[in-house]
């Protein structure tokens, strides 16, 4: 693995990042994904048993008695009123609100303080934290620090490279990996998740990769955006015949204007249903088509085996914060699940 590690800008042991282009290029630049020629991804040590805050408990009861509904959280950086507002519309209609990276808005609140701000507003939080922007001492201080605040679950990323998105000029971190955060996390005693994507090559590594994630200590898993029901239920087959059993919760796509939708084309290895974003901008009711899309393609990606949730995911349009809160809250009331 010391090539691997070598070459890639990240110094992934636990690679590939999702960030591969279709084409098997790095998310970085021209080099090729140092994983592609891997046959099998690096074990992972098993995770230490230990114990759960809480909060992690009460979130992982939660989804074993029914699915839960998540959403992206979209208040603008930085911006402690924009935060208790976005909160407060989203409060009661979602179970958690994952409060993760923004290739607009890299600059952040730390995670602690923004799961601290949410939270006093009745809305649990499913904290974001990424290995691009702190080592693992300062990562260990936040995983303390979301222990004491009481989040619901911690999603666990590499991280996007700083060379992709709007701080360029930030060095790169990248001490750990997605893989060894996940341990990190679950020793601390929250719920882990971590991201995967079929979309992304070398697509016959990531079930196995996803399982050893799952071995360091990730219970759930949001599958990122890789297009319709039939994809998603496919990776899953592939996960659990590699020897995983992920609480799996799907990406749902949420646009509706074209301002989400230049947003939610940033995302990296994003792929969608056939004509969703087309269909939603040429309607004569942009917001309400995406509304309905949403919850029609929501409602279809429950229906997967191992899908145990829904994560609506994207951002609003600069300044449109609220009114995107409050399509996240109708789509979340009309999914039903609550
Ligand atoms: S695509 Fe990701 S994993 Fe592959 S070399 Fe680039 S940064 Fe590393």
């Amino acid at each position: 693995m010391t090539g691997a590690l070598d070459t890639c800008p990240k110094r992934m042991v636990h690679g590939p990042c999702g960030g591969v282009e279709p084409d098997g290029r790095c998310e970085v630049d021209d080099r090729h994904c140092a994983f592609l020629t891997l046959h099998r991804p690096v074990r992972a040590d098993p995770a230490v048993a230990g114990f759960m805050t809480p909060a992690a408990a009460a979130m992982a009861t939660l989804i074993a008695t029914r699915p839960v509904i998540v959403a992206d959280f979209p208040g603008r950086a930085l911006d402690v009123e924009s935060t208790r507002a976005c909160a407060d519309v989203l409060a009661g209609s979602v179970d958690a609100t994952l409060a993760g990276d923004s290739g607009g808005a890299r600059v952040q609140f730390s995670p602690a303080l923004r799961a601290q701000l949410i939270q006093q507003r009745g809305l649990p939080v499913w904290s974001g934290i990424n290995c691009r922007d702190r080592n693992r001492v300062a990562l260990e201080g936040e995983l303390a620090a979301l222990a004491v605040v009481g989040v619901a679950g911690v999603h666990c990323v590499t991280g996007d490279h700083p060379a992709v998105g709007h701080r360029p000029d930030a060095l790169p971190v990248f001490d750990l990996d997605s893989t060894r955060l996940a341990a990190l996390a679950a020793a601390a005693g929250h719920l882990v998740s971590v991201g995967e994507a079929p979309a992304s090559p070398p697509f016959g590594l990531r079930p196995a990769r996803l399982v050893e994630k799952q071995r360091a200590g990730a219970a759930v898993v949001f599958v990122n955006h890789c297009g319709p029901p039939a994809r998603v239920a496919r990776f899953l087959t592939e996960v659990r015949e590699a020897g995983g059993n992920p609480i799996a919760i799907a990406c749902v796509p949420v646009v509706v204007d074209r301002g989400s939708a230049e947003l939610l084309r940033t995302f990296t290895s994003l792929v969608l249903p056939d004509g969703y974003l087309d269909g939603i901008l040429a309607a004569a009711d942009p917001r309400q088509a995406g509304i309905e899309a949403a919850v029609d393609l929501a409602d279809r990606m429950l229906e997967v085996p191992g899908v145990r949730g829904i994560n609506l995911s994207g951002g609003p349009a600069p300044g449109d914060e609220l009114g995107y809160a409050e399509a996240l809250a109708e789509i979340a009331t009309r999914i039903g699940v609550r």
